[in-house]
């Protein structure tokens, strides 16, 4: 599995793909990406410091994604990529996290801003329809609103290639997202181990109507591909469902 790689098009920053205990939720519908865990805090450790030490310090941004929360990496690993920001001079890190762990994710901003280093934090949200995302996608995000979740999170993920999804019901996705948050990562349904399958349909419309729309903002990142961010297997997500 490709672990590190260096995006250099839209937000350039280097990513590493580390590996936690596992998400603590693991209820999403869609998702089976929490596969990639361990139960042996040493042994993820071992694999995480090979990956980090790949990080070069390039553009001064680091994503350190794992199939989870940042919660769910073990102190030895958070010790280290602090370090690691300080010693290459990467002054801005993103971190994913479920609203499980949104009062960890505000107080790691506090502590981690006292070290000069700001940290993002990217919360897969899916979409804001509250009914489709807790009932149907299983989100655990309840009755959160927008505005609620920018309280902890900087950036959102949604979900789109999903049966019932809709031309405008995407459209007002992105908008909201926009609205209330800094970035929008749109990750498009790939097919997986889950129940849960592409619906090409509504692939289609989002290929032809919306995402052209968006190409060009450099607020908006589209992976069709859950392999576009250059991390990760065929077989699970890599980014942005947590
Ligand atoms: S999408 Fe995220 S929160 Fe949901 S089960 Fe998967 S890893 Fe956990």
């Amino acid at each position: 599995m490709e672990r590190y790689s260096i995006i250099n098009d839209k937000n350039p920053r280097e990513i590493v793909l580390l590996r936690g205990k596992g998400c603590i939720w693991r209820q999403c519908t869609f998702c089976d990406y929490h596969l990639d865990s361990g139960n042996s805090e040493e042994e993820n450790y071992r694999l995480n410091s090979e990956v980090l030490a790949k990080v070069k310090g390039m553009y001064g941004r680091l994503e350190a994604i794992n199939s989870g929360s940042f919660c769910e990496l073990d102190q030895k690993t958070l010790n280290l990529i602090t370090n690691i920001c300080i010693e290459k001079k990467i002054n801005t890190l993103h971190f994913e996290s479920h609203i499980i762990y949104k009062n960890q994710a505000v107080k790691a901003k506090k502590e981690l801003a006292e070290k000069g280093i700001r940290l993002i934090i990217k919360t897969g949200v899916e979409t804001f329809d509250k009914e489709y995302r807790e009932h149907i996608m299983k989100k655990g995000f309840g009755l959160a609103s927008p505005q609620e979740i920018a309280e902890y999170a900087n950036e959102v993920c949604l979900l789109f290639g999903l049966s019932g999804q809709t031309e405008q019901s995407m459209l007002s996705d992105i908008e909201t997202g926009l609205q209330y948050f800094d970035r929008v990562c749109v990750n498009i349904m790939n097919e997986n181990s889950t129940k849960i399958k592409p619906d090409s349909a509504v692939i289609n419309i989002f290929a032809e109507k919306i995402a052209p729309l968006y190409t060009d903002n450099d607020r908006v990142d589209i992976l069709m591909d859950n392999l576009d961010f250059g991390v990760g297997t065929k077989v699970q997500e890599v980014s942005g469902n947590v």
